[in-house]
């Protein structure tokens, strides 16, 4: 079984949580991006310090510096079989990238997680990530959850998910990211949904858009 999947649309619109699902359901890595900076920032690595202010500041990471970190990663054993990328690309020039690295694999399966700004900015003022599993969790409405619901750990909310860089983010979503469904819009395989789909709804649409690459059989 073979998925090349990349989940694409604004902060918050739930690609993180689809993502780990989708991935583990096609037994598939699950690549974000946006994690793997954070655990270098944490670890206070030589690409954390380069990394952080960048982040708390709702920009984006140079592409030379996260087209190396995808590439290394795409290179593990694990990933041989496919993965779940989330978070990249987030540019063209990182898009473009991402194709001359698959060159010799299965299509790419793109997915447009649709949602709009202001739904963006009420998510994300209440999401909240567990220090202990990194389960996101989401509040419908009332106020933002305490515990982990997987393992009751504690609850912190990101940095940059303060309202301010929320906008900025958004700001820069639409300038730099949003021009790659132009890039991707054409190929059978892309397919763009409604951030406000179940995870089954999207899970489908998945399948139908790699069903139009014809290179996935979905075992879960
Ligand atoms: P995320 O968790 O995907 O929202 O990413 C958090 C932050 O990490 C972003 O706001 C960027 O600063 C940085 N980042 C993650 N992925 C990328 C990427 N593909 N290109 C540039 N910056 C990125």
């Amino acid at each position: 079984m073979a998925l090349n999947l990349m989940l694409m649309g604004p902060p918050g619109a739930g690609k993180g949580t689809q993502a780990r699902r989708l991935a583990r359901g096609f037994h598939v890595p699950h690549i974000a991006t946006g994690d793997i900076l954070r655990e270098a920032v944490e670890a206070n690595t030589p690409l954390g310090r380069a990394a952080a202010a960048i982040m708390d500041a709702g920009q984006l990471v140079g592409d030379d510096i996260v087209i190396g970190i995808v590439r290394n990663r795409l290179q593990r054993p694990d990933a041989a079989t496919g993965f779940v990328l989330d978070g990249f690309p987030r540019t063209v020039p990182q898009a473009e990238a991402l194709d001359a690295m698959l060159d010799r694999r299965n299509p790419l399966v793109v997915i447009d997680v649709a949602v709009d700004d202001e739904d963006v900015i009420r998510r994300l003022s209440k999401r909240r990530v567990c220090t202990g599993c990194g389960t996101i969790v989401g509040a419908k409405e009332g106020l933002p959850p305490v515990a982990c619901p997987d393992c009751n750990g504690a609850l912190v909310q990101r940095r940059d998910d303060r309202e301010s860089v929320v906008r900025e983010r958004l700001t820069v979503y639409r300038q730099r990211t949003a021009p790659l469904i132009d890039y991707y819009r054409e190929r059978p395989t892309f397919r763009s949904v409604d951030g406000g789909l179940t995870e089954d709804e999207v899970a489908a649409a998945v399948a139908d858009a790699a069903h139009g690459g014809s290179v996935v059989r979905r075992t879960a």
